[in-house]
This record gives structure tokens, C-alpha cells and sequence, in this order.
């Protein structure tokens, strides 16, 4: 039995063969079903008081805002849009309407933000901390999803803005690159793509496996956040804009792009970052810093890796 998460998820996904609905199922951000001739992408994620934020102190706004927006840039990672979603709430016994209250405000506020109606969902009530898991439904953009796979040797590997010390707040505020996605895919640009949620060393292997490659990461090009240099998270700036995750930008393998072209997408409004590129698998994921390269493990978020 492997210890992380992914390894994980791959022991158990052999249990789920893909239906005769299922255009892409398990191992990427999304998973896309056709229904009545249609694709319609599906997303859940689950956030949890203590864990992915923290009740006290960002109070239930925020908390509610988290998880729809963690769904939604999951749908933003396949280049689909936001429709609608239903919520599970595990409360904490004893918890008081005042609370239930400001969380159902929280989700009706983030549905209008994000474009994702909340459209029903289910409370529980257990001896532990708030639990919100989001089920969210999104639909292709007019130009088709993207998944992880895809991604070929020689591929530039970019991200959509700076990375590290999200913890200091943007864990919280990130606005999902739904926008992004579609500019994006409506130039053709994407390859492959995912959203960094566990942070780049962690989430660029994932993007690696599922399209059989390698890929070097240059440091001197990371694009490194202001908050990387004063969070309280372990390292060098750099390996926090490398480990903290939560970052939620787009990570894309496309072909290179002229710098024409990423001036006509900076004019759009997308920054694209270029922070590596893909290589053949054998050489793995690697760190190429003042032109040396070693392996680059994933040291981002997993939920169960044991210290
Ligand atoms: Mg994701």
C-alpha cells in the first residue's frame, strides 16, 4: 500500500472501469459523463475546519466561499463552466442557527460571485469539527475540455500568476480561473491542464503521469509571490511558490508561444508564466536551478502523508 494520496486513488480506481458514459473518469481535475448526447463535467470537493481553513477565524463567509470556489476552479481547469452545485454541511453538535445561517449567505453570496447555483444539498450533524462538501455540475465552454493528458516533450509548462504563501490569505480569496481557461482554449493554446491546488512540485507530476512525461522546472523562472517571502510555511521563497499550494492558478503544457502571443493574451488579461518544460518521462520531474538539475519530489499537500 503506497502512502500518498495518489498512490492512493490508484489502487482503488481499478474498481471503476469506465462506463459507456464516461469520456474522462478518474485521475484528472474534473470527470466528464455524456448524458442525452452531452457532456456535462462533475466535480466534488471537500473542506474541513482545521484542516483547509479555519472557522474562528475566517468565519463561515469565507469558509462557504472556499468550498464552492475549490469545485469551481476545478471546473476552470478543464476550460468548462460553473452551473450549478449541491452542498453537504456536517455540522457540529450543538451548533447554533446564527451559524447555519451565515453559512447558507456565504454559499448564496459565492454562487452569484462564481456563477455556480446552489440548487439543493443535505445537512448532517456529528461530534466533530464543520465539514462542507461540494458536488458541482459544470458544462464544456464552446471549445471542448482539457484534461492533464495531452501534454507531449518540448511543451512550455506555464502558469496563469505568482505562486507560494497562500496561506496568508489567498487560500481564501482566489478568484477561480474561469476566465483563463476559456481565453485560453478559445486560442487553442492548451496542451494539457490542471489547477494547482497541492502546490507545483506535487500538482506538475500529476500533469506529468497523465500525459506520460517529464518536465523540467527552471527556478530562476518561478514566479514567486510576495506572500512566499513572509509565510510562516517551511523553506526558501522559492520552495514555498513550489510546495504551499493552494495557489488555484492554471497550470498549462502548450507549445511555446511567441512573445507576440503572450502580449496579445497579457492584453486579454492572461499573464502566462513560463516555468518549465516537458521532457521525456524517464528523466522525471526535475529542478534545473543556476543550470543544475535534480529531482524535484512532491512536497506539496498531501491529505495522507504520515510525517
Ligand atoms: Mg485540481
Amino acid at each position: 500500500m503506497g502512502r500518498s494520496e495518489d498512490d492512493w486513488i490508484r489502487a482503488i480506481a481499478g474498481r471503476f472501469p469506465a462506463g459507456p458514459r464516461t469520456q474522462v473518469g478518474i485521475g484528472h481535475d474534473a470527470a466528464v459523463v455524456e448524458l442525452d448526447g452531452r457532456q456535462v463535467v462533475l466535480k466534488t470537493d471537500v473542506v474541513i475546519d482545521g484542516v483547509d481553513f479555519r472557522l474562528a477565524e475566517c468565519g463561515p463567509g469565507a469558509a462557504a466561499r472556499k468550498a464552492l470556489a475549490v469545485n469551481v476552479s476545478d471546473l476552470a481547469a478543464m476550460a468548462a463552466l460553473p452551473r450549478a452545485c449541491v452542498v453537504g454541511a456536517v455540522l457540529p453538535r450543538g451548533v447554533e442557527f446564527d451559524l447555519f445561517d451565515a453559512l447558507a449567505k456565504g454559499f448564496a453570496d459565492a454562487a452569484a460571485e462564481l456563477s455556480c447555483d446552489v440548487v439543493g444539498g443535505d445537512t448532517s450533524v456529528a461530534d466533530g469539527p464543520l465539514v462542507l462538501a461540494v458536488a458541482a455540475v459544470g458544462e464544456p465552454g464552446p471549445y471542448g475540455v482539457y484534461t492533464r493528458a495531452g501534454g507531449v516533450p518540448g511543451d512550455a509548462v506555464s502558469v496563469t500568476g505568482a505562486l507560494g504563501g497562500s496561506i496568508l490569505g489567498r487560500h481564501l480569496t482566489f478568484v477561480p480561473r474561469v476566465r483563463e481557461g476559456q481565453v485560453l482554449a478559445a486560442r487553442g493554446i492548451p496542451h494539457a491542464m490542471m489547477d494547482l491546488s497541492d502546490g507545483l512540485s506535487t500538482d506538475l507530476r500529476r500533469l506529468c503521469a497523465a500525459s506520460g512525461c517529464g518536465a523540467d522546472v527552471v527556478a530562476e523562472w518561478v514566479p514567486i509571490h510576495p506572500d512566499a517571502h513572509r509565510a510562516p510555511t517551511p523553506g526558501t521563497p522559492l520552495e514555498r511558490a513550489l510546495n504551499d499550494g493552494e495557489d488555484f492558478e492554471l497550470l498549462v503544457a502548450h507549445a511555446p508561444l511567441s512573445p507576440g502571443a503572450v502580449s496579445e493574451l497579457a492584453r486579454e488579461g492572461v499573464t502566462l508564466h513560463r516555468v518549465g518544460t516537458l521532457t521525456k518521462a524517464p528523466a522525471g520531474v526535475r529542478l534545473v536551478e543556476r543550470g543544475a538539475a535534480r529531482d524535484l519530489p512532491p512536497q506539496g499537500y498531501d491529505h495522507l502523508r504520515k510525517p
